[in-house]
């Protein structure tokens, strides 16, 4: 039986070392806060704004919801961006994606400061991801897999890292965070042949493709560990991985489980960003 990596215990632990940072800031006069911009009315950026607002609340982080109508153009979006940027009580800002049609997200990315980009979307975020000495974050997906690792203390260096999914939010972020890691990393997609048999040679599989279960026994083996990072809902409308977990989890050596694993962990990551940010602010 494969240990099972929750995540409800790495998001503890975060809100634990969150909340006395946070503590130390006001103390020195500074509260760290978040600008959440959202376009239009669309459910699953309520509810992921509302998550968002919710956690910041916990830990006495300030947040300030900008609501914009579906129809606003990319000239009035950039405007905002703009604005957030020029706020000096503001550190952080998310902007809630896929923007409506009309809007390119590569100009609302390109807008955006780097330092206050605590979910990795401009190009200064992308360059400090490969390295370069430019101010950033990494997007909080990718970098929730890597406190998951951090957390059960699962050092990635010297071991062959499998991607599976090659997104801006997901596969290419977290290639760079494990290669910073001195992993070997293979990152894959829905042209790779044999993607079974490459699997099998990872000792660190990461799953991020939004295939419901589609990872069956077949692409592992024993020793391995999973990081299951698909939200996807079954015929049943059953929220579950990439990964067959009934079938996987027997075999591996540890798993992450849908819900209440990687997804578990994600806010916690995007505050500690908005906190990050804040001390660059305070020096
Ligand atoms: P995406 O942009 O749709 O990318 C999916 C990637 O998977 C693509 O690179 C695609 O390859 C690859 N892929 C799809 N089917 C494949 C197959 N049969 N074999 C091999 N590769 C395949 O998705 P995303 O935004 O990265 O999200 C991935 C999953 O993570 C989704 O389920 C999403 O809901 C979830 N997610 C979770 C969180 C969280 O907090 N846990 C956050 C964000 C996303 P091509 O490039 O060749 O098309």
């Amino acid at each position: 039986m494969g240990q099972i990596l929750q995540g409800k215990p790495v998001a503890l632990a975060l809100s634990q070392q969150l909340k006395e940072r946070v503590a130390d800031m006001r103390r020195q006069g500074k509260t760290p806060r978040l600008a959440i911009v959202r376009l239009g009315e669309a459910p699953d950026d309520i509810a992921y704004e509302k998550s968002a607002i919710k956690c910041c609340r916990d830990h006495e982080v300030d947040v300030q919801s900008i609501v914009l109508p579906a129809g606003t153009g990319e000239e009035q979006l950039l405007a905002h961006l703009q604005a957030v940027n020029d706020d000096k009580q503001t550190d952080g800002c998310l902007l809630l994606k896929p923007l409506p049609p009309g809007i390119r997200e590569s100009k609302a990315a390109e807008a955006l400061a780097p330092q206050k980009d605590v979910d990795g979307i401009t190009p200064g975020s992308l360059a400090h991801l490969c390295g370069l000495d430019i101010a950033g974050f990494p997007p909080c997906t990718a970098q929730a897999c890597l406190e998951i690792l951090d957390h059960y203390q699962i050092d990635a260096a010297g071991k062959r890292a499998v991607i599976i999914g090659r997104s801006l939010v997901v596969g290419k972020p977290l290639a760079m965070l494990l290669l910073a890691r001195n992993a070997t990393v293979t990152v894959c997609h829905s042209k790779t042949k044999d993607l079974p048999a490459v699997v099998r040679e990872a000792d660190i599989v990461v799953a991020a493709m939004g295939r419901a279960r589609l990872l069956g026994a077949e692409y592992f083996r024993p020793g391995q560990i999973v990081l299951d990072v698909g939200i996807n809902f079954d015929d049943q409308g059953k929220m579950c991985g990439d990964v067959d977990f009934a079938q996987v989890e027997p075999i591996v050596a540890a798993i992450t489980p849908v819900p209440g694993g990687v997804g578990a962990v994600t806010n916690r990551v995007l505050l500690k960003h908005v906190v990050d940010a804040a001390q660059r602010v305070l020096g």
